[in-house]
């Protein structure tokens, strides 16, 4: 069986990036690497293969590329959410709070219909503002929010216990305090 640690100890840690003081949880080396690639995607096939999902919705920018492998897995369509400014057609859009400033993230209006079941993905989750958005976005189309994922929580930041607080259900893989 698995080590518990075996995808842990494969994140790489960036001391003071993007800015001084932040340490930056590094996923690519899970991508990289072709056996933890394939752990990392078992890990979520095996959670949702029997579960009823229509959709997956992915987080620009590393949501797009787990959220994409596993909605093939899943045989589910995929759906990304993005950052403002980046999707040509139509858009609604949820603006959510930073430590300094505000950030936008949109999807496009016809994304998923009324009562589509939808796994919303992305790599990480800090204080939570990125993933509560897009759980906004995607209920503003009527979707129910089956579950949020990411690869890694970090629980000291409080976003997950918001997260769930706000009545998502949440499945992460690797906890970093
Ligand atoms: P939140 O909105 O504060 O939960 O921040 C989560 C978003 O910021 C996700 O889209 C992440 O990709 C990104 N993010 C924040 N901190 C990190 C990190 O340490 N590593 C990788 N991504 C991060």
């Amino acid at each position: 069986l698995l080590d518990p640690n075996y995808l842990r100890d494969r994140i790489r840690t960036v001391p003071d990036w993007p800015q001084a003081g932040v340490q930056f949880r590094d996923i690519t080396p899970l991508l990289q690497d072709p056996k933890t690639l394939r752990v990392l995607v078992e890990q979520f096939v095996f959670r949702y293969m029997d579960q009823d999902i229509d959709l997956i919705a992915g987080i620009d920018a590393r949501g797009f590329i787990i959220g994409a492998i596993l909605a093939h897995e899943l045989n589910v369509g995929f759906v990304p959410i993005r950052k403002k400014g980046k999707l040509p057609y139509t858009t609604i859009s949820e603006e959510y709070e930073l430590e300094y400033g505000s950030a936008t993230v949109e999807m496009h209006s016809d994304a998923c219909k009324p009562g589509d079941r939808v796994l919303l993905i992305d790599d990480l989750i800090a204080t939570g503002g990125t993933m509560m958005a897009g759980k906004r976005l995607l209920e503003r189309l009527g979707a129910v929010v089956v579950e949020g994922c990411a690869i890694v929580d970090l629980p000291e930041l409080g976003g997950s216990a918001l997260l769930r607080e706000g009545g998502l259900k949440l499945f992460t893989l690797v906890d970093f305090a």
